[in-house]
């Protein structure tokens, strides 16, 4: 019998855990498998703010796709378009070409990670900075920075406060871990670099729609989270989102406009258009998916990690499981196993984790983790951050690249380099996601047609 197609469309924790997995139980007269990704490497997002903020070099958390699979097919590109009638994955290799190519599958599993929304609030598009690419950290660190340089020279007029101001909307891990390092760096580089700019210049502000931050935290260190921001002179503004970003600032929903050139938004997810390819129902920006991840009336369809919104068995209580990367690298090895079942004829098994705990840098000896329930704060829950993200990287050589960048960050400090992203390039947090680069949903059969048969 020809070996089982399985496509698997995104390359991060959920996509490589699941491929991981097969390519340990699957031999390759049993499956052939391919996975879609823009990127040649696995990017560990926790540590995200951490490239922002010049603590670790992009490459440390990137890991590359081709030393973790060996015999998966890596396919580079974006899934565009999906049609289930024909069984067929329609993927852009490249953003500037369009060209186009056909994958077949006989089993599908959906783990594109969630897609920023971004279409509610006007300007945001133009004007306000994403956190999910390693080019966006980069380009964010450099903006930053920009700003600093360019208020200390001409000092003292009020579009240097405009450039002084800094807004994250969005308190989950995301925004909250990204504007306490950078805070923290835009303080020491006025101390250092820019005496001009007075550190109390530098103004930070956090806007949240609810009146808790990380909510996953619990009461008592999401109120200690808010103690270390307050006092870090982070102003968090809650019960109000962004109602409208324009090139100097932020009107929020509140009515109060902030002067800002840095609007960071890392609030909201939109349903990937693949869930519309496919007719499948979505839930606040995820994909349906019953408790064995399989997508509720799709044959060999699956759904996973962020994407998807997974019945949390272990809480109950209707509850989804939380968009973690806990959760995506098990769902991707539990995915693997029903993958594994469903070949060989067996029932699939509902996906059961109980939540490990969490944790959150926020720069310095400032961490909180609440590893088993166990609250932890400054240096002790510092080590169990680094540890946990020490053994979440799967190679050793990422390992070390992320201890050895911890080392020198803490013995030398950070140098406030600027690589020159902002004086060159226009962003904007849709063309960095390439959110706009999906097919419309009747367009696909046409396409589909046009290519033919797979390669
Ligand atoms: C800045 C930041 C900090 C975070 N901090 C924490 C933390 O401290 N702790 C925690 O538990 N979680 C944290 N998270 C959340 C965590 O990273 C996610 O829950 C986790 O990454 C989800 O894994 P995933 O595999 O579902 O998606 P992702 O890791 O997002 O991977 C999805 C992959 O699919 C690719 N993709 C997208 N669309 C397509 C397409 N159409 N075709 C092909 N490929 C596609 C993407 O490029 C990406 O490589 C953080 C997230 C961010 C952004």
């Amino acid at each position: 019998m020809a070996p089982a197609k399985i496509v698997i469309i995104g390359g991060g924790f959920a996509g490589v855990e699941c491929a991981r997995y097969l390519e340990r139980c699957l031999r390759p007269e049993e499956a052939f498998i391919q996975l879609v990704s823009p990127d040649a490497g696995l990017l560990y997002l926790p540590l995200l703010p951490q490239v922002a903020s010049g603590t670790l070099n992009p490459r440390s958390v990137s890991v590359p796709l081709r030393r973790l699979l060996r015999r998966t097919e890596v396919v580079p590109g974006m899934a565009v378009g999906v049609e289930p009638g024909t069984r067929r994955v329609v993927v852009r290799r490249t953003r500037t070409s369009g060209r186009e190519t056909a994958l077949e599958y006989d089993q599908l599993v959906l783990a594109p990670g969630s897609i920023t929304r971004i279409m509610d609030v006007p300007g945001l598009q133009e004007h306000g900075f994403g956190m999910k690419t390693l080019a966006e950290a980069m380009y964010l660190r450099d903006h930053v920075l920009r700003q600093l340089d360019i208020a200390a020279v001409r000092g003292g007029l009020d579009e240097d406060q405009e450039r002084l101001n800094f807004v994250t909307i969005g308190a989950g891990y995301a925004g909250t871990e990204t504007a306490a390092v950078l805070n923290k760096v835009c303080r020491a580089a006025a101390g250092r670099f820019f005496p001009e700019v007075e550190s109390g210049m530098v103004r930070w502000h956090l806007v949240t729609r609810g009146d808790r931050i990380m909510p996953e935290l619990g009461d008592k260190l999401g109120a200690e989270a808010k103690r270390i921001l307050a006092e870090r002179g982070i102003e968090l503004i809650t019960g109000a989102s962004a109602a409208e970003v324009t090139a100097n600032g932020v009107k929020l929903t509140n009515g109060r406009f902030i002067p800002s050139r840095t609007v960071l938004w890392t609030a909201g997810v939109a349903p990937s258009p693949l869930a519309a390819h496919l007719g499948a129902e979505t839930d606040k920006g995820r994909i349906i998916a019953q408790a064995d991840l399989s997508v509720p009336g799709l044959p060999g369809v699956w759904a996973m990690g962020d994407a998807a919104a997974v019945p949390d068995t272990a809480e109950g209580d209707g509850q989804v499981c939380a968009p973690t990367a806990q959760h995506a690298m098990r769902q991707g090895r539990h995915l693997g196993k029903n993958l594994v079942a469903t070949l060989r004829g067996e029932t699939p098994a509902p996906y059961r984790h109980p939540d490990l705990g969490m944790v959150v840098d926020l720069g310095g000896r400032d961490a909180l983790a609440r590893p088993l329930g166990v609250g932890l704060r400054g240096v002790p829950a510092q080590f169990v951050a680094r540890g946990y993200h020490l053994m979440a990287l799967r190679t050793i050589v990422a390992r070390a690249r992320v201890a050895f960048d911890w080392a020198v960050h803490g013995l030398a400090g950070d140098d406030f380099l600027r690589i020159g992203y902002a004086d060159h390039k226009v962003h904007t947090i849709g063309g960095f996601e390439q959110s706009g680069c999906y097919l419309p949903a009747d367009e696909v059969p046409r396409v589909v047609k046009e290519l033919g048969d797979p390669e």
